[in-house]
């Protein structure tokens, strides 16, 4: 597509597109002068749909109502709501059903994943994350390989880009797996890097990563509800995500995880167990021996909690009523594609960006570095986060902005660039 940089434009693009009147479904945060904030940080709290707390309210007032007869009641019994949730995430995550339960949290699944799916052995002892992972990604893989009296630096594989670059090249990474992948017993990487919004090659990891006898698994927190995955298809052993980034569910809501099919009904993969794990027909016999519903249903631990999931449940209605992934996918393309030819024509000198520009390797989010020989990145983030911009600062020098295509407008893109480029020259602007 051929963009135009001018405000015309920008405003032609926002009539153009089908899915602009989703915006008027979500609290947009405002400035202390009353105008709307400019929100690109829907990469680490998403918004929130106005429809949420009328779900939230349901669940309240039944609870009010009938009290724990809410776990049978006609109308979304608890005991069951969570395979709605499934239904419901299949089609974002390109899963089955069966394949996904929402639980706990994101970095609490991944230690769950390690403890089915990691299991070492002198030969095959290793675990293969990247250079940049987000810091719970490390401590939780370095923990788990200390509680297998496993030495880290033995023992923890790290895929890093090439000096001085950024990005991880699927040909150096296809090389370690090659190189290593006798010794790997685990490949967790990201699905989006979460500090370039880079996207992996998942599928072709997970396919390297099991010609090697590897198990794979991804980290999909920054890739969930932001770009399309077909992770059943993939083959993909795990996953585990967070639901407040691009899945717009509330601070600290529940996390989604995925175990394929494959392992659905292997009842003697070693798994950390809980009551709600339980084959549901025989759980209120209150016997001690586990017997583990097939599915990744099996690996909860606990009963949920109804209102975190009454929030996804009306975030993923959303989703559902935009035409799923693939329709918010071809928006998104269009949106940071038009951020980042503005960037282009218009900071070209001052600003870097990282993230990849194929838009097949990159999500929503762009990051900008501020070059050598200009007031700091973080003071230009201090003057744009003034004017009324919300994006986020990660150390050491990275601004990230995510435009987001359930929200997000074009206007706002070209808003920002602008609001951007007056930070440089000193002039201040609305
Ligand atoms: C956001 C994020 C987390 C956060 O973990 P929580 O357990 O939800 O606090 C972990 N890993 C990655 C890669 C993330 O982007």
């Amino acid at each position: 597509m051929t963009f135009r940089a001018d405000i015309e434009f920008a405003r032609q693009l926002d009539q153009d597109d089908p899915l602009a009147h989703f915006r008027d479904q979500f609290h947009i945060p405002k400035q202390s002068n009353g105008n709307e904030e400019i929100y690109f940080c829907g990469n680490s709290l998403g918004l929130q749909p106005k429809i949420t707390s009328a779900y939230l309210m349901e669940e309240l007032e039944k609870w009010q109502r009938i009290g724990v007869k809410g776990h049978f009641s006609e109308n979304l019994p608890w005991i069951s709501y969570n395979e709605i949730l499934a239904e419901n995430s299949a089609a974002l995550m390109g899963a089955l059903p069966q394949e996904i339960v929402m639980m706990n949290t994101l970095t609490l699944n991944l230690h769950l994943m390690m403890v089915s799916f990691f299991n070492p052995t002198a030969e095959r002892n290793k675990i293969l994350i990247e250079a940049h992972a987000f810091p719970s990604d490390h401590y939780a893989v370095t923990s788990h390989l200390k509680c297998h009296r496993l030495n880290p630096t033995e023992s923890l594989l790290i895929a890093s880009p090439r000096p001085g670059e950024e990005l991880i090249r699927m040909e150096d990474l296809a090389a370690l797996i090659e190189r290593e992948g006798r010794s790997i017993g685990l490949i967790l990487l990201p699905g989006v890097q979460y500090y370039t919004g880079q996207v992996l090659d998942m599928k072709e990891i997970t396919r390297l990563g099991h010609a090697q006898g590897c198990t794979v698994g991804f980290d999909l927190a920054h890739a969930a509800g932001n770009v399309g995955l077909a992770l059943h298809d993939w083959d993909v052993d795990f996953a585990a995500w967070c639901t407040y980034k691009y899945l717009n569910s509330g601070p600290g809501s529940l996390a989604g995880c995925f175990i394929h099919e494959r392992h659905a009904a292997d009842k003697n993969i070693p798994r950390f167990a809980g009551w709600w794990g339980h084959n549901p027909s025989t759980r209120f016999e209150m016997g001690p021996d586990f017997d583990p519903i097939a599915g990744a249903e099996g690996w909860q631990l606990s009963n949920p909690p109804i209102l975190s999931l009454a929030a996804i449940r009306a975030s993923l209605e959303i989703f559902r009523q935009a035409g799923g992934i693939t329709a918010l996918r071809e928006k998104s393309k269009k949106l940071t594609g038009f951020l980042e030819f503005l960037l282009q024509a218009k900071l070209a000198d001052e600003i870097e960006i990282i993230t990849p520009d194929h838009e097949e390797q990159r999500g929503c989010q762009l990051s900008l570095k501020v070059k050598p020989g200009h007031v700091s990145g973080k003071e230009i983030f201090s003057k744009i986060e003034a004017a009324g911009i919300t994006g986020d600062w990660r150390e050491p020098d990275v601004i990230r902005v995510a435009p987001t295509p359930m929200y997000n407008q074009f206007e706002e893109v070209y808003r920002f660039v602008e609001i951007l480029t007056a930070s440089f020259s000193g002039r201040g602007s609305a």
